[in-house]
């Protein structure tokens, strides 16, 4: 990791003076007053970049309550204090106020300024495009996503279930392994599955490569699409050397349409083939489950789920499993 060549910096949440961390990741870094993590900073150095033309402190932001600002899952750090400044509501896939990206026919489209999103669209189901179009429909014309996933440099996006129809999870007393119904009707079986932390459901869906996301970003009607890749060391804010996963921006273009929603993945290209061994440090693949272990996790599936489809979002259906299991 990169030794940072200064001895404090200013954390641009808490406004306080944090001695050196050696741990300058992503996650990492915090600030010894407010835990902040370089992530977050980085997505709040970015926002005042694009709202005020300066970094200031997120104590320095300016208020307006006309500013209509919609959260998903951010974390309370920095979501309590813009819930302060601006007419902000941070909603959640597993407890309300409830939203699910993917699904937003019950919200009133154009009626937001800015959208946040930490995190959160490496874990949507495929095809990943629908989660942008969305945020599309519901920024207000010029309104701004700000976005963060983990990203690499790579050509390619690594998807880890393209052909995710009808999923569930079972524990076969090894490990959670999710059983999947394709729409051809086969059935697969996949183990080494990867979770992040944090509360409601984590699973990883894919890592994306930046082209990939610029692609899709674009498509669904967003320009001025910039990458936040410097440094900041006064904030912090050591990320060049991370090789992607950098802080993204782009505003609503109201005169491109995006493209549209459709169930078959419109990038399908730009997906690593599944076979295809790749070497980086963030991606991590979920391995396939054959033979009697396989036969066994599909019995399990067939006795523990509904064969229906329920009415709940599908991050919900996830999350109440996971929390059964939990649960004992
Ligand atoms: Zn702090």
């Amino acid at each position: 990791m990169v030794r940072p060549d200064y001895d404090q910096f200013t954390c641009n949440l808490c406004g306080n003076a944090s001695g050196v961390s050696h741990d300058f990741h992503r996650e990492g870094g915090a600030c010894s007053h407010c835990g902040s993590n370089m992530r977050y900073r980085a997505l709040m150095r970015a926002l005042s970049q694009h709202l005020y033309d300066k970094p200031l402190p997120l104590s320095a932001f300016i208020p307006d309550k006309n500013f209509k600002v919609m959260g998903l899952s951010d974390a309370s750090l920095y979501a309590d204090k813009l819930a302060t400044l601006y007419d902000y509501t941070n909603f959640f896939y597993h407890t309300e106020p409830f939203l699910d990206i993917c699904n937003i026919e019950n919200m009133i489209s154009g009626s937001y300024d800015l959208l946040i999103t930490s995190d959160v669209f490496e874990h949507v189901p495929p095809p990943r495009h629908i989660a942008f179009v969305n945020s599309w429909h519901l920024l207000k014309p010029g309104g701004l996503l700000l976005l963060t996933v983990p990203y690499t440099l790579l050509p390619k996006t690594v998807e880890h279930f393209p052909s995710l129809h009808h999923f569930g999870f079972v524990n076969d007393g090894t490990d959670i392994l999710l059983v999947n119904r394709r729409e051809d009707q086969t059935i697969e079986v996949f183990d080494k599955l990867i979770w992040h932390g944090g509360e409601g459901s984590t699973l990883e869906m894919r890592v994306y490569s930046e082209t990939d996301l610029i692609q899709i970003i674009s498509a669904a009607g967003f320009k001025e699409i910039k990458i936040w890749n410097e440094d900041f060391p006064e904030n912090g804010i050591l990320q060049s050397h991370q090789g992607g996963s950098f802080v993204i921006t782009a505003t609503k273009d109201d005169n491109s349409a995006p493209i549209e929603i459709t169930h078959n993945d419109p990038y399908r290209e730009n997906i690593y083939p599944e076979d295809m061994c790749i070497n980086h440090f963030l991606v991590h693949r979920p391995t396939r489950v054959s033979g009697t272990r396989a036969e066994r996790a599909i019995e399990l599936w067939n006795t523990n789920t509904p064969q229906h489809k329920t009415a709940l979002p599908v991050f919900t259906r996830i999350w109440l499993y996971i929390r059964r299991k939990l649960n004992g």
